[in-house]
C-alpha cells in the first residue's frame, strides 16, 4: 500500500507540475495576449483622443471662421451709437420746441404775469435736467466711441491672428490627415492580427477545458488518496499503538522467559541428580535380571531335555498315521471303479422296475380304454334309449310385447309331478301333450342345457347330433339357441363345453374345433363366415365314393376360446344383418345354422374321430300366407313350409326306421343328411307361447312336437302315426285330429318294410353289446 501510495504521491506530484507548467504557459500566453491587446487599444484609444482632438479644433477653428465675438461687439455698438444718435436727434428736437413754447409762454406771462412765472420756473428746472441728460449722453457717447475705436483695432489685431492660425491650421490639418492616413493602415494591419489571437485564444480555451477536467479528476483522485492516506495513518497510528504495547509484552515476556530460565536451570540441576540415581537403579536391576534369567535359562534347558524325549516318543504314532493315509488314498482311488459297480446294479434294477411299471401302465392303459369305450358304449346306449331322436318342449314366459288383459293370459298350465306333461287352454279345451321333457317358463338356460349337455358331449365321441330350435315367431328360438350377453343359449355353451371336454382329454387326445355359420333361405344356402355372403352354395357328393356330402366354398374356422366363437358369432351375425333390412323379420323366414365339427386323434392308438354338432335356429313355423299373402311373402312361406315338412318327414321316416328318407326335399335336410341318419342323435326344442292369443300357434307346435316323439310309441300308435304323418300344412289344422292326408303324398310303409327295419334295429343293439 506505501509503494502503491509513493507510486500515486508521484505521479500525482508529476502531474501537478504538468498542471503548473501548463497553467503558466497558460497565463504567459494569455498576459502576452492582454498586453498585447492592451497596447493596441492604447494605440487606438490615443489614436482616437487625437482625431477628437484634431475634430474639436477643427470645429472650433470653422466657427472662429464663422465670424468673431469682436466682430458682433463692433456691430452691436454701431447700433448702440445710431440709437443714440437718434435720441440725441429727438431731444434737439424737444428741446426746441420747448425754447418756443418758453417765448410764447413768455409772451402770455405778459399777459398773465403772475400765472405764468412758476410754469416757467418748472419749465426751466425741466430744461436744465434735460441739458443734463444730454451732457452725460454726450459723455456716454464719447466713451463708447472710443471702445469702438479700441474694438476696430483689436479687430485688426484678430484678424491678423486668425490669418496667422489659418496658415497654421492648414498645416495642422495636413498632419494630421496624415497621422490618420498612417493610424488607419495601422488598424487595418493590426485588424487582420486578432483572428490569429482568438484562434490561439480558442485552442487554449478547448485544451484548457481539457486540462481542467483532468485536473478535476486529479484532484478528486487526490483527495481520495489523501483520504486513503489519512486512512492508512490512523492505520499506521494503531499499528503503532499495538507495537508499543507489544514491546511492552515482549519487556514482561523477556522478564518471564528470565525467570523461566533460572527455573529450567535449577530443574536441570535437579534432574542431573535424578538421572544419577536412576542410573544406579538401573544398573542393579540389570545385575538382578541377568542373574534371574540365569536361573530360567537353566529351567528351559531341563525342559527341553523333557520335549526331546517327548519327540521321540511321537515318532512311531506318526508313522502309524502315515500308514493310515496311504490305505485311505488306495481306497479313494478305487472308489469310482466301485461307484461305477454299484451305478449300474442300480441301472439295472431301475430299468427292472420301470420295465415293471411300463408293463403295469400299460395293462392299466388298455384297461382304461376298454373302460372308455365301455362308458362311451354306455353313454351312447343311454342315449339310444332315451332316443336318438327327442323332443323337448320350453314355454317361454309371458312378455312385455304380450300385452296385457285376457289375451295375455298363459294358456298353458303343467303337471307338477311330470316333467313331461304340459296342458293347453285352447278354445275352452284343454288339451294335454307328453313330451320327453317339458320346460316351463321358469327354467333357466342352464337347465336347459343340463338335458342337452349329453348330446353334445357325444360329439366329442365322434358322433353327428342335430339340435333344432321349432316354433313359431317370437316363441323363444333365438333365445333358446343363442341367448344373451348375459345369459348365453345352448351355442356358446355347447362349445364351451366342448372346449372344456377337449382340455380334460388333452393327455391322450389332440381336437380340433371348428365352426361354420350358415342360412337357408329361399331354399338356398349361404354362408355367413364367408367373404361373399350373398354368394349361393351347392350341396354336393364327395369324390371320394364315400357319400359323404360337402358345401364347397363354406367357410371354416378353427376355434380355441369362448372368445373366438364370439367373435364368429359376432362375424355371422354381421353378415346377416348387412343382407337385410329388417334383421328380425329375416331371420323369422330363415333357417340359421351353425355347425361345430370336432376332429380328434388318440395319440396312442392313431385313432381319428368326427362328430358334427348341428345347431339349427329354425325360421318361424307361424302359418302366413293363408289368407292370401302375395308375392315374396308368399314364396318365403312356400319355401318355410317345404322346408319344415320335409324336417318333420325327415325325422318321421328315421324315427319309424324306413328304408327311404327323404333327405332331398329340402336344402336343410338334405345338407343336415348326415347328422340327421345312422348313429346321430336329433333333440327338436319345440318353443311356444304361453300367450292366451298365441295359443292356435301353440296348438300346432306341440301337435308337431308329439307327432315327431310318439313316432316310437306303442307299436299300435306307432302304426297309426305312421300312417297318418301330416305335412307341416296339416299341422295348422286348428282343432286336433283334423288332419287331412299328406299332401306331399308319402309313402307309408308296407308292413314288409316295418319288419325288415326291426330286423336292421335287433342287428345294431346286438353290435352295440
Ligand atoms: P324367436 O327367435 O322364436 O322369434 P325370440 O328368441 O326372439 O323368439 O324371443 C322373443 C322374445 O322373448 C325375446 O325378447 C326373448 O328375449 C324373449 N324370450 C324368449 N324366451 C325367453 C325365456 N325363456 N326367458 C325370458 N325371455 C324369453
Ligand atoms: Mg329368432
Amino acid at each position: 500500500v506505501v509503494a502503491s501510495m509513493a507510486h500515486l504521491q508521484e505521479e500525482k506530484l508529476r502531474l501537478q507540475e504538468e498542471l503548473l507548467g501548463l497553467q503558466e504557459k497558460l497565463a504567459a500566453r494569455e498576459n502576452e495576449e492582454l498586453s498585447r491587446s492592451l497596447q493596441l487599444q492604447s494605440q487606438v484609444e490615443a489614436l482616437k483622443a487625437k482625431l477628437l482632438e484634431q475634430a474639436q479644433e477643427i470645429s472650433r477653428l470653422r466657427s472662429q471662421l464663422g465670424g468673431t465675438e469682436a466682430e458682433k461687439h463692433r456691430a452691436q455698438l454701431a447700433a448702440e451709437n445710431e440709437r443714440l444718435r437718434q435720441e440725441m436727434k429727438t431731444c434737439e428736437g424737444e428741446l426746441l420746441e420747448l425754447r418756443r413754447q418758453q417765448q410764447q409762454q413768455q409772451q402770455q406771462a405778459l399777459c398773465q404775469d403772475c400765472a405764468h412765472l412758476q410754469e416757467n420756473a418748472e419749465l426751466q428746472e425741466r430744461l436744465c435736467q434735460l441739458q443734463q441728460e444730454a451732457e452725460e449722453a454726450r459723455g456716454k457717447l464719447a466713451e463708447l466711441e472710443l471702445e469702438v475705436q479700441q474694438k476696430t483695432n483689436r479687430l485688426a489685431e484678430v484678424e491678423l491672428r486668425l490669418k496667422d492660425s489659418l496658415a497654421e491650421r492648414a498645416e495642422e490639418e495636413e498632419r494630421l490627415s496624415r497621422r490618420l492616413r498612417d493610424s488607419q493602415e495601422t488598424i487595418a494591419s493590426l485588424k487582420s492580427q486578432p483572428q490569429q489571437v482568438k484562434y490561439i485564444i480558442k485552442t487554449v480555451e478547448v485544451e484548457s477545458a481539457k486540462v481542467k477536467q483532468a485536473l478535476c479528476e486529479s484532484q478528486s483522485r487526490n483527495q481520495y488518496l489523501q483520504e486513503q492516506v489519512g486512512m492508512q495513518r490512523q492505520v499506521l497510528k494503531e499499528m503503532e499503538q499495538q507495537l508499543q504495547s507489544s514491546q511492552k509484552t515482549v519487556a514482561q515476556l523477556r522478564a518471564q522467559i528470565m525467570m523461566y530460565e533460572a527455573e529450567l536451570e535449577r530443574a536441570q540441576g535437579e534432574m542431573l541428580e535424578e538421572m544419577q540415581a536412576m542410573e544406579e537403579e538401573k544398573n542393579q536391576a540389570i545385575e538382578e535380571a541377568f542373574s534371574r534369567a540365569q536361573v530360567e535359562m537353566k529351567a528351559v534347558h531341563e525342559n527341553l531335555a523333557g520335549v526331546r524325549t517327548n519327540l521321540l516318543t511321537l515318532q512311531p504314532a506318526l508313522r502309524t498315521l502315515t500308514h493310515d493315509y496311504n490305505s485311505l488314498k488306495r481306497q479313494v482311488r478305487d472308489f469310482p471303479l466301485l461307484l461305477q459297480e454299484a451305478l449300474r446294479s442300480a441301472r439295472a434294477e431301475i430299468s427292472q422296475a420301470i420295465e415293471e411299471v411300463h408293463s403295469t401302465n400299460r395293462e392299466l392303459l388298455r384297461k382304461y380304454r376298454r373302460e372308455l369305450q365301455l362308458r362311451k358304449k354306455c353313454h351312447n346306449e343311454l342315449v339310444r334309449l332315451k332316443g336318438n331322436i327327442r323332443v323337448f318342449g320350453r314355454v317361454r314366459p309371458i312378455t312385455r310385447e304380450d300385452g296385457e288383459g285376457p289375451e295375455a293370459a298363459s294358456a298353458v298350465t303343467f303337471d307338477a309331478d311330470d316333467d313331461s306333461v304340459l296342458h293347453l287352454l285352447h278354445r275352452g279345451k284343454q288339451v294335454s301333450f307328453e313330451l320327453d321333457k317339458v320346460f316351463p317358463p321358469q327354467a333357466s338356460q342352464e337347465e336347459v342345457f343340463q338335458e342337452v349337455q349329453a348330446l353334445v358331449t357325444s360329439c366329442i365321441d365322434g358322433y353327428n347330433v342335430c339340435i333344432f330350435a321349432y316354433g313359431q315367431t317370437g316363441a323363444g328360438k333365438t333365445y333358446t339357441m343363442e341367448g344373451t350377453a348375459a345369459n348365453p343359449g345352448i351355442n356358446q355353451r355347447a362349445l364351451q363345453l366342448l372346449f372344456s371336454e377337449v382340455r380334460g382329454k388333452a393327455a391322450d387326445w389332440d381336437y380340433a374345433i371348428s365352426v361354420s355359420a350358415a342360412e337357408i333361405y329361399n331354399e338356398s344356402l349361404r354362408d355367413l363366415l364367408g367373404k361373399e355372403p350373398q354368394e349361393k352354395l351347392e350341396i354336393k357328393l364327395c369324390p371320394d365314393g364315400s357319400g359323404q356330402l360337402y358345401v364347397p366354398g363354406l367357410t371354416e374356422f378353427r376355434v380355441q376360446s369362448v372368445e373366438d366363437i364370439n367373435k364368429v358369432f359376432e362375424f355371422g351375425h354381421l353378415n346377416r344383418a348387412t343382407e337385410c333390412t329388417n334383421l328380425n323379420e329375416h331371420s323369422s323366414r330363415s333357417h340359421a345354422l351353425l355347425i361345430v365339427t370336432v376332429r380328434g386323434l388318440d395319440r396312442s392308438t392313431g385313432l381319428r374321430t368326427t362328430g358334427k354338432l348341428n345347431l339349427v335356429d329354425l325360421a318361424g313355423s307361424e302359418r302366413v300366407g293363408r289368407s292370401g299373402a302375395e308375392g315374396s311373402r308368399l314364396r318365403e312361406a312356400q319355401h318355410i313350409n317345404k322346408s319344415l315338412s320335409a324336417l318333420g318327414d325327415v325325422i318321421y321316416a328315421l324315427r319309424s326306421r324306413q328304408g327311404h328318407v327323404p333327405f332331398r326335399n329340402s336344402k336343410l335336410t338334405y345338407l343336415l343328411q348326415d347328422s340327421l341318419s345312422g348313429d346321430s342323435k336329433t333333440l327338436m326344442m319345440v318353443q311356444v307361447s304361453p300367450a292366451e292369443k298365441n295359443s292356435s300357434e301353440t296348438l300346432c307346435s306341440l301337435k308337431f312336437a308329439e307327432r315327431v316323439r310318439s313316432v316310437e310309441l306303442g307299436p299300435g300308435s306307432r302304426k297309426a302315426e305312421l300312417a297318418s304323418w301330416p305335412s307341416q300344412e296339416h299341422l295348422e289344422g286348428d282343432s286336433p285330429g283334423t288332419s287331412a292326408p299328406s299332401s306331399r303324398g308319402h309313402a307309408s310303409p308296407s308292413p314288409g318294410q316295418l319288419s325288415s327295419r326291426s330286423a336292421s334295429i335287433r342287428r345294431k343293439l346286438q353290435t352295440s353289446g
